[in-house]
């Protein structure tokens, strides 16, 4: 499993690292988790690489705000000649349905072109609780504590996405034992806030420990933060969970 990071920042993309995408190369096959500004990365040489490998993609899609949709209006220049689909969650956690939700945004006067008129082999699917197959791939959830409802997503039983969400015990239990826990770090060690609708670093390190996770990718990470911060983050969160590291935008993991 190869997962590259093409926007690893949470809200804003800074002059070096874009919005919420990771390209996740496992059991041969591609898969896109959140449609941040990381979704211009296919466009450059990471993301070229990667694509021209694959011909059936899988985006999920943890919830709908737009720091995790904005790329969206990207997808028309790179994945034509591609099968793509799109899965998120829909009237278990919305009044309205995947398909209503991402027509209602992604359309004039908001963009010239619809994304019903998109001119590529486009399928939307929408997911539930618990199990889902989407065109082959496994995708499991659960329900979220964020500020508008959010999924967290385990691939094939071996990696699990959890992001815009306040610590859960719930989550220690979804992620028993996987392979690569990606969890959001939007705030360090320094950063207490009572609102719980993102997770702190030490919370992220202990769910990993209690796991028994392989491996803790952070991400997610605070746009306004320095480099320097997220990396005596980084440290921070090995002082819990020594097999954790920070997403970097275009640097791959492999394990
Ligand atoms: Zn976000
Ligand atoms: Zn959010």
């Amino acid at each position: 499993m190869i997962v590259t990071p093409l926007g690893s920042l949470g809200w804003i993309p800074t002059g070096t690292n874009h919005t919420c995408c990771y390209s996740v190369e496992i059991n041969g096959r591609l898969v896109i988790l959140d449609a941040g500004t990381g979704i211009a990365r296919f466009g450059g040489p990471v993301g070229q690489a990667i694509l021209k490998q694959y011909q059936n993609i899988v985006l999920i899609l943890s919830h709908y705000h737009l720091d995790h949709l904005t790329g969206l209006i990207y997808i028309p220049a790179f994945f034509k000649e591609k099968e793509l689909h799109i899965a998120g969650p829909g009237r278990q956690f919305y009044p309205a349905g995947i398909e209503t939700i991402l027509n209602e945004m992604i359309r004039p006067p908001y963009f010239s072109q619809p994304l019903k008129d998109y001119p590529l082999d486009l399928h939307i699917h929408e997911l539930n609780e618990g199990g889902n197959v989407v065109a082959g791939l496994e995708v499991e959830i659960i329900r979220q504590h964020h500020s508008d409802p959010s999924i967290g997503v385990k691939l094939e039983n071996q990696l699990c996405y959890m992001t815009d969400t306040g610590p859960a015990e719930a989550t220690v239990a979804f992620c028993r034992r996987t392979r690569l826990m990606m969890h959001e770090s939007f705030l360090d060690q320094n950063d207490r806030r009572e609102d719980k609708t993102h997770t702190g670093v030490e919370d992220a390190a202990r769910m990993a420990r209690e796991a028994e996770a392989e491996a803790l990718m952070l991400v997610h990470q605070n746009p306004l933060y320095p480099e320097k911060r997220l990396l005596a983050m980084e440290t921070f969160a090995r002082s819990i969970f020594p097999a954790a590291s920070l997403a970097k935008d275009c640097i791959s993991f492999t394990i």
